[in-house]
């Protein structure tokens, strides 16, 4: 039978190797040759609603698959074990997981459970001598974060944040258009992430379990977005806080923030963050010769761009699928990913988090 390998070397590759030959049409010819290299055995960690979204993305992956399930829930273990074909054996609790270490079936580790979790979780896995995704925000302030960074590095594992807008197309497409100059130096950014929370026992709204309210959970997109957006990190920031339901939003939980940033160029940024609000997920990009928006921005899809020259015309891929299959190729292959995607990067948005919260806290520009 021909795999995908030996169709490479013997027939793909001198048409691959074409100086000129475009990516899109690279990657199409790709497509069709069935994948047969190395595939990322990955354990999931919490099984909850977005694991169960990154679950079901990955039934389309080619070089990522669930080979280990790790929950508090027996009921949910077996259920999975059965729907994703997962051995038996490969299925922990958050008492017994640390065995991981001895399963060779189990590569990496994908821990999506509430944010204030993650600290302790991540350096358990990173012991255990595995790598790591975790889910954002990677913890719920930058001290925790940088535990976890500096466990991961001792331990030589490798610590990854589940930014999957990171390999996003449209997302991508305007980062590429940036760089190549088409908006010129850019001015303003403006970031717009929020929706009307629910249940007010839920997690989110603890914060213990959430590490603060709308801020840590979709006020971070703003965050992320502004700085691949505009390409820089910022330098300082401002921020105010409105509450209109302290009972919901108890103290430490924040229900709106609205923030400002600066960038070394002179660009700023205006966003906000909020609990309170539906119909919030947009970004704007603004340069001296043109713009870029993102309506919707951050969603799970399709993502819709346009510019001051028209659509942005790129084909939705499931986000989680095709960020999934990135890692194993940044694991197997080290690919760089054109936004990075590692706990060095999950450390920046939190330093950035903390400072707003101070800024929050004391009224005052706070610089970075
Ligand atoms: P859920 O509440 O739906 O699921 C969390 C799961 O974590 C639970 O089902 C449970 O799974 C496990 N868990 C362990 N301990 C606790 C605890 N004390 N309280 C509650 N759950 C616990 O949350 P989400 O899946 O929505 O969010 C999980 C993480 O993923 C968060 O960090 C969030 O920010 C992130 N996220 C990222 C998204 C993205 O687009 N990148 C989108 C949505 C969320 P079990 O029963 O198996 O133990």
């Amino acid at each position: 039978m021909k795999t995908r390998r030996s169709f490479i070397q013997t027939v793909a590759a001198p048409i691959l190797a074409l100086p000129l030959l475009d990516n899109e049409i690279r990657e199409k010819l790709l497509a069709d040759i069935p994948y047969d290299g190395p595939v990322l055995k990955v354990a999931l960690m919490g099984l909850g609603g977005y694991a169960t979204i990154v679950a079901n993305a990955m039934q389309s992956c080619t070089k990522a698959k669930i080979t280990g399930l790790i929950s508090g829930t027996p009921s949910k273990l077996t259920a999975w074990q059965s729907k994703y074909g997962v051995d038996p054996k490969n299925c922990y609790t958050y008492q017994d997981f640390d065995a991981i270490k001895n399963n060779k079936d189990i590569d990496i580790v994908y821990v999506i459970t509430p944010n204030g979790l993650h600290k302790d979780q991540v350096i358990r896995v990173a012991k255990a001598g595995k790598h790591v995704i975790c889910e954002k925000p990677m913890a719920i302030n930058a001290a925790e974060g940088k535990q976890m960074v500096d466990a991961c590095a001792k331990a030589g594992v490798k610590l990854f944040v589940g930014y999957r807008l990171h390999f996003e197309a449209t997302t991508l497409e305007v980062i590429r258009l940036r760089k190549a100059g088409e908006f010129g130096s850019i001015r303003f950014f403006q970031g717009l992430s929020g929706f009307k929370i629910g249940d007010p026992t839920q997690w989110r709204l603890d914060k213990k379990l959430a590490g603060g309210g709308s801020m840590m959970d979709i006020g971070i997109y703003s965050i992320n977005g502004a700085r691949y957006m505009v390409g820089e990190e910022p330098v300082w920031v401002t921020a105010q806080e409105t509450k209109t339901d302290p009972v919901k939003f108890k103290e430490g939980v924040d229900e709106t923030i609205t923030f400002q940033m600066g960038f070394p160029s002179g660009a700023i940024a205006s966003c906000l963050s909020t609990y309170a609000m539906n119909h919030l997920d947009r970004f704007f990009l603004d340069g001296e010769k043109g713009f870029a928006e993102m309506l919707p921005s951050t969603g799970y899809g399709p993502i819709k761009g346009k510019t001051n020259n028209g659509e942005i015309t790129q084909p939705h891929v499931t986000h989680q699928a095709k960020q999934m299959d990135e890692l194993a190729e940044i694991i197997f292959s080290a690919k760089q990913p054109v936004v990075p995607v590692d706990g060095g990067e999950g450390l920046k948005d939190l330093r950035i988090i903390d400072a707003i919260f101070e800024a929050v806290r004391t009224g005052k520009k706070v610089m970075i």
